[in-house]
């Protein structure tokens, strides 16, 4: 396929079809250039259809310097894509799809109650193919091939090919969740040409505990509510389930980056459970001074602090053999209950992945410095940040960026 077309519009290739290549092809659409998206799986957005399956956060109501401070190691970078495509512009592009959003009390940002992920990705891809976007599935890319070309394989007609688009923008994603397309095999082709890529770490997942033979069958999965869990000096609160092989939920999917690194440093980490966060350690202790001789430990707990089963179990699980008895030990224990962690769960399961082209390989606009003309964005570069939004608004953010990048290369009038 040519490069330019009769109409004399440039042609880029977008490979991806999740949400970074989406937006990306949809700006660059509006730029007025022909657009073919290239995306592995037999259906584009699988994995935005999945993160929809939950609660679908899509972005943060969060002030901008606090939200560009979640992505700790590129805060600059991100807080300058979020200046060119922000949370604000999120939701008003989910709007112009006819989808209405809400900012949940937690400052997440989801879609109205009656719009359904399904609903937002039908209508984007419906004015993606308005706007004269070419969407080919089952189309794999394969690798880089001479000057601008790209190796594509057609997976139904088992035929491959070299495409020589003017411009490619490559939003491939993470490596975690393979089944949605997400399968981090680009790698290899980035080598092929002397990219870098860090190895992929799994973020946002849930953390191994090598819990009791006794332990795992009373307690099975069981949720902590209105705890904090700490690691190293992060602190996080929220809700903690206890599950057969260790913990999930998001005070421990935020502290993954925590988790890793102390794993890494001593092949073990521990997380301290704080079981009374809101109540002050005062009050803490004088309903502890309270408890009667011949009352037991758990129906104590349960009365004076409400803390029912499994709490008890889970005391004795992981506290000293002899529980305490005076106030303040038992304060201690209550709110800093040493969990010891043995890893975090695989790869394949977490939300999002650590890891992917390293940040010397890009340009400010996100063009690959080895081969100009290609761009990246979206999970498949190095960064990670926090569940509630921040991912997606990442995702969208990087790939609207790049789009900007790659026009502007063209020679394009920049107003993306
Ligand atoms: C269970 C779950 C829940 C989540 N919930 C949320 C949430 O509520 N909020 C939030 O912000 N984020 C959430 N996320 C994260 C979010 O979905 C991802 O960060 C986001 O989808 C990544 O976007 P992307 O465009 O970079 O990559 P992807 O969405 O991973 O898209 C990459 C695409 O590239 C295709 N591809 C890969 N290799 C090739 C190839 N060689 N040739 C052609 N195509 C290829 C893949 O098939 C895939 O479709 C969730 C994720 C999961 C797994």
């Amino acid at each position: 396929m040519a490069s330019t077309s009769d109409s004399g519009a440039t042609w880029v290739a977008v490979v991806g079809g999740g949400p970074a290549g989406l937006l990306a092809a949809q700006h660059l659409a509006e730029a007025g250039h022909r657009v073919t998206v290239y995306e592995a799986q037999a259906t584009m957005g699988r994995k935005f259809l999945v993160a929809g399956h939950g609660g679908f956060n899509l972005t943060n109501g969060e002030p901008a310097a606090p939200f560009a401070a979640r992505y700790a190691a590129r805060q600059p970078e991100f807080a300058r894509y979020f200046q060119h495509f922000s949370a604000a512009e999120l939701r008003a592009w989910a709007h112009s799809l006819g989808i209405g959003t809400f900012v949940g009390t937690s400052g997440r940002v989801f879609p109205l109650e009656e719009h359904k992920p399904a609903h937002l990705l039908r209508a984007w891809l419906e004015h993606l193919r308005t706007l004269g976007v070419e969407l080919k599935t089952r189309h794999r890319w394969l690798g880089f091939a001479a000057q601008t070309g790209l190796r594509v394989l057609d997976e139904a007609a088992a035929q491959e090919t070299v495409v020589y688009p003017a411009a490619t923008l490559l939003a491939l994603g993470g490596a975690s969740w393979t089944k949605t397309g997400s399968d981090g095999r680009w790698t290899a082709a980035f080598e092929e040409i002397g990219v870098q890529t860090v190895p992929f770490e799994p973020s946002n997942c849930g953390a191994e505990v090598a819990w009791s033979a006794f332990f795992r069958e009373k307690v099975g999965r069981q949720p902590l509510k209105n705890i904090a869990l700490r690691c190293a000096d992060h602190t996080v609160r929220g809700e903690l389930m206890l599950t057969e092989y260790g913990l999930e939920g998001t005070p421990v999917y935020a502290l993954t980056p925590a988790l890793r690194a102390a794993l890494a440093a001593d092949g073990q980490a521990t997380l301290q459970l704080n079981l009374k966060p809101e109540l002050p350690t005062a009050q803490l202790l004088s309903k502890l001074a309270g408890r009667r001789p011949g009352k037991s430990l758990a129906s104590f707990l349960a009365d004076a602090l409400k803390l029912k089963p499994p709490i008890p179990t889970l005391l004795r699980e992981v506290g000293p053999p002899e529980l305490p008895v005076a106030p303040s030990e038992l304060a201690r224990l209550l709110t800093s209950l040493p969990i010891p962690v043995s890893g975090l769960r695989p790869l394949d399961e977490a939300i999002s992945t650590a890891g992917g082209v390293a940040w010397p390989e890009v340009d400010e606009h996100l063009m690959l410095r080895r081969r100009p003309g290609t761009f990246v964005a979206g999970e498949m570069l190095d960064w990670e940040a926090p569940t509630g939004g921040y991912l997606l608004q990442g995702c969208f953010s990087t790939g609207a960026w790049a789009a900007r990048g790659l026009a502007q290369w063209l020679g394009a009038p920049v107003s993306l």
